[in-house]
């Protein structure tokens, strides 16, 4: 069953997605050397509850924290730890809040100084391919449009790979709603696209092949053969001539710049 959003609901689940940005933002702004999962995590919740927002991964299905925190070879669901980050490190971080009974969903991986030039490629590529896929969600097209152009990109024109195990998602009083949205697919496939669909696009995408396991935690999922993989997400609203990106990066790549232990990811837009 899928849950189509009137504007007004669109307009709260906006409200949810800047906050997991703000929340984004405090972290981009903390990352370096020496710092913990746990510490991020922990300023991640104070912001969110500062801010009137509950964190919405806490507790969900028995996740224990605030941020999905995954290094290097970690794919995404890693639980924060007292490992210090390191340089040469990539973080994925994913965060998700419930304002107004609301859920908002992003992800963004962090690099440390010191990351070797591929790896940055590799986090070039991936959301270069989120936005690919974000160019398809508009109305009369169909969901496989989408990840059909997250694969193309990734896999075809760059070579690395697309993690198959998790998808996208529907966005609303419920964190995963229907329908999914996996990175890959066929063109003209799944179901069309309407007004008031909100997704989470979110491609997940290995340096090395794209096979995953779980780890022995029983939540973080990783590349089989330990190679860096990233994660980006936005949650957006399918709209008419172009998708509304309810999420929003721009804060988070200001606060890369500012911080000298963090490599901007270059752009290819
Ligand atoms: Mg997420
Ligand atoms: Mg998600």
């Amino acid at each position: 069953m899928i849950y189509y959003k009137t504007k007004e609901e669109i307009e709260l689940i906006r409200e949810a997605c800047l906050l997991v940005c703000k929340a984004h933002e405090t972290v981009a702004a903390m990352i370096k050397p020496g710092v913990t999962g746990i510490q991020i995590d922990r300023a991640a919740e104070e912001c969110i509850r500062d801010h009137g927002g509950v964190p919405g991964f806490k507790g969900y299905k028995g996740f224990p924290a605030t941020l999905c925190i995954s290094p290097n070879e970690g794919v995404v669901h890693g639980i924060p730890t007292d490992r210090e980050f390191q340089e040469g490190d990539i973080i994925s971080v994913d965060c998700g809040t419930i304002v107004n009974e609301f859920y908002g969903d992003s992800a963004f991986t962090y690099a440390l100084q010191g990351v070797a030039e591929e790896t940055l490629e590799l986090l070039s590529v991936t959301n270069e391919s989120l936005y690919r896929g974000i160019d398809k969600a508009v109305v009369g097209n169909r969901i496989g449009d989408i990840g059909y152009a997250i694969q193309q990109y990734a896999e075809k024109a760059n070579g690395y790979g697309v993690v198959r195990e998790l998808v996208g998602h529907g966005v609303g009083k419920n964190l995963h709603e229907a329908p999914e949205v996996p990175n890959y697919g066929s063109r003209g496939r799944g179901i069309m696209l309407k007004e008031g669909l909100v997704i989470a696009i979110e491609p997940m995408v290995n340096e090395g092949t794209r096979a995953v396991r779980q780890s022995d935690d029983g939540w973080t999922i990783i590349s089989r053969d330990k190679k860096p993989s990233a994660h980006f997400e936005h949650t957006v609203a399918v709209g008419k001539e172009k998708a509304d990106i309810l999420s929003n990066h721009d804060g988070i790549i200001e606060e890369i710049k500012n911080n000298p232990n963090l490599m901007n990811i270059s752009s290819k837009r």
